[in-house]
Parts: C-alpha cells; sequence; structure tokens
C-alpha cells in the first residue's frame, strides 16, 4: 500500500545545544517517508534544484520510496536555518529561502493515484496543498501540517485547506498562532467550531501529543529515554509514523489513531538522536518496534 506526501525536501542549516550542521539533507516530505517507508511505500510529491543530488533519490528508492513525482528544477533547493536556543523549544528560523519552491506547481503522477487511500500534506506553502487538494478525485484520508511561517503569511490559504481535511498535526504553539487563544481548551474549540476537521492531533514536544475530537481528548506519551541531539522532524517522522500505521489498518477510527501515533513516537525518538536524516535513515523495524511496545505499554491503550 502507499501513502502519496506532498512536501518540502531542503537542505537545512541547524544549531543546537548539542552541535551544528550545515546543508544536511531534510525537509517535510524526507522525514515523512523515511518514517513512513517500514509500514508503507510512500510516493514523494515536491521538487529541488539542480543541485541536489541525484544519488539521494536512488537511497529513497532502495527504501521503497518512490520518487517519480521529486522533480528536479534549474535553480537552488529549498534551505531553511534553525536554532534551538534549548532543546525542547522550537527553534528560531534563521532564514527561509523558498528557491525552486516559489514557481513549483504540484503534479500528482497518474502512476500515484492507482493504489492510494492516503494523502499527507506535509508542512509546505498551503497553496500548493491546496492545488493538491483541487487535483484528487476520489476519496482519501487526508492528513495535514503547517507552521508559524505559513500561519503568519498565508492565513486564508490555510483556512481554505482545512475545510477539506480529515486530520491535523499540529504544534502545540503553532495551534495558539492559528486561534489567537490563550488556553488549549478554548484552541479545541475554536477549531471544532470554526473547521470540519474530525480529528486533531495536538504536537506537544517532550510532553507527547494529544488527539482531539469534537467530544473526546486523549494523551500518548513520548518516548521517555530519547537522547536527544536535534529536534528538526521530530513532527514529520511522527506523522510518517502515524499515517504509515494507519494504512494498514481497516478504518481510520480512534482507536488506530492513538496506535499510530504511539508508533509515530517511537519513530519521532530516534530522529532527534541524531542531526537530520542519519539515525532515521539507519533505522531498523526491529528497534522501532522495541519501543513501540514500550510506549504501547506506558500509554495503556491495549
Ligand atoms: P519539523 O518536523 O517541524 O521539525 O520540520 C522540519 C523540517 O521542516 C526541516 O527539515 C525544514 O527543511 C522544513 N521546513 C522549515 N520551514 C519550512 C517551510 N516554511 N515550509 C516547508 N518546510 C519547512
Amino acid at each position: 500500500m502507499s501513502i502519496i506526501v506532498v512536501g518540502s525536501t531542503a537542505f537545512d542549516d541547524i544549531e543546537t545545544p548539542k552541535g551544528k550542521r550545515d546543508r544536511i539533507i531534510g525537509g517535510s516530505c524526507i522525514y515523512f517517508s523515511l518514517a513512513a517507508c517500514f509500514r508503507s511505500n510512500p510516493r514523494i510529491v515536491s521538487v529541488v534544484g539542480k543541485d541536489f543530488s541525484k544519488n539521494f533519490f536512488k537511497e529513497l528508492n532502495k527504501k521503497g520510496i518512490d520518487t517519480s513525482g521529486l522533480l528536479v528544477k534549474d535553480g537552488k533547493t529549498f534551505s531553511w536555518g534553525g536554532k534551538y536556543k534549548s532543546i525542547s523549544e522550537d527553534p528560531e528560523t534563521k532564514f527561509t529561502n523558498l528557491n525552486v519552491f516559489e514557481n513549483f506547481l504540484p503534479i500528482i503522477p497518474t502512476s500515484y493515484k492507482l493504489k492510494n487511500k492516503i494523502v499527507f500534506l506535509a508542512n509546505i506553502d498551503p497553496d500548493l496543498q491546496n492545488k493538491v487538494l483541487d487535483s484528487l478525485d476520489s476519496k482519501k484520508f487526508i492528513g495535514m501540517d503547517t507552521m508559524n511561517f505559513w500561519i503568519n503569511s498565508k492565513r486564508k490559504s490555510l483556512d481554505r485547506a482545512f475545510e477539506r481535511i480529515n486530520l491535523l498535526t499540529i504544534n502545540e504553539l503553532e495551534l495558539g498562532l492559528i486561534t489567537k487563544k490563550k488556553s488549549l481548551e478554548k484552541s479545541l474549540e475554536y477549531i471544532f467550531n470554526r473547521y470540519p476537521i474530525k480529528f486533531l492531533v495536538v504536537k506537544k514536544g517532550s510532553s507527547g501529543s494529544l488527539l482531539a475530537t469534537r467530544n473526546s481528548l486523549n494523551w500518548i506519551p513520548c518516548y521517555p529515554f530519547a537522547k536527544m541531539i536535534d529536534p528538526t522532524g521530530a513532527g514529520d517522522s511522527f506523522a510518517g509514523g502515524l499515517f504509515s500505521f494507519l494504512n494498514n489498518v481497516n478504518s481510520f477510527d480512534k482507536k488506530n489513531i492513538l496506535l499510530g501515533m504511539i508508533y509515530g513516537s517511537a519513530i519521532a525518538s530516534f530522529t532527534i538522536e541524531s542531526f537530520g536524516t542519519n539515525k532515521i535513515f539507519n533505522l531498523s523495524k526491529k528497534e522501532i518496534d522495541n519501543r513501540y511496545k514500550l510506549l504501547k505499554k506506558i500509554a495503556k491503550i491495549i
């Protein structure tokens, strides 16, 4: 089974209290796919510039990730710089260079449309997320993420997308930015009163994540023993884990979403243990399953 993921492919400059790395490969759809490839065949829709190594495409392909929709265009690859003052805080964005994303029109290859029921709109310009939504012909389960950069610059476009998705993953700070409410309770009320979103997953960093629906609230913990080096990509890996889990179940109900969140938490706990994609790139299914089992016990879902 496969999942279509639309998102950024990037060169990241990252600084955390544990060190600094320049021009390492990142981007929302890269972290998502690397996390999702253990339980699905993710199909990427994204763009890079001529400065991006084609060898990396081959590495992704070896993991069952389809890159037919990962286009190479004249120009430079999207790049982002982030600095984490403390490992538990959100990063301060140093720069965002959209580069080839400025004129990118996401097109889902016909080969992608055949066999998938899930589409994930990873963090990317909401105009592009909407273009993808416009092009979807049949009923799909649609997940979405976003961040402060787009909330501040393209709110109307985000609202249009929120009207058409099933599940939103968002970090707590960014949820507050959207709703302009100080309390989480009021924020949840705002989202469910305003948009037809059925499932809202609020990421709370090292405090775990919440699954909110119109009439329920559940909490999933983080893996407690992770050695944090670089939090970049944790949110995208979490989403990749969650959606690849859903790719293997028959119904997208609350229980399966909670189990998927535990699986996503297990994978994200590896992502943060190295700079960039290093750790998640070399991960084994067994390592993930061990943390998944432990988290499931802690969360007491089953
Ligand atoms: P996260 O999972 O939230 O830590 O996302 C990390 C990834 O988001 C990094 O690898 C960045 O390249 C990417 N990113 C940062 N800013 C943006 C943006 N404005 N649009 C799309 N992707 C971004």
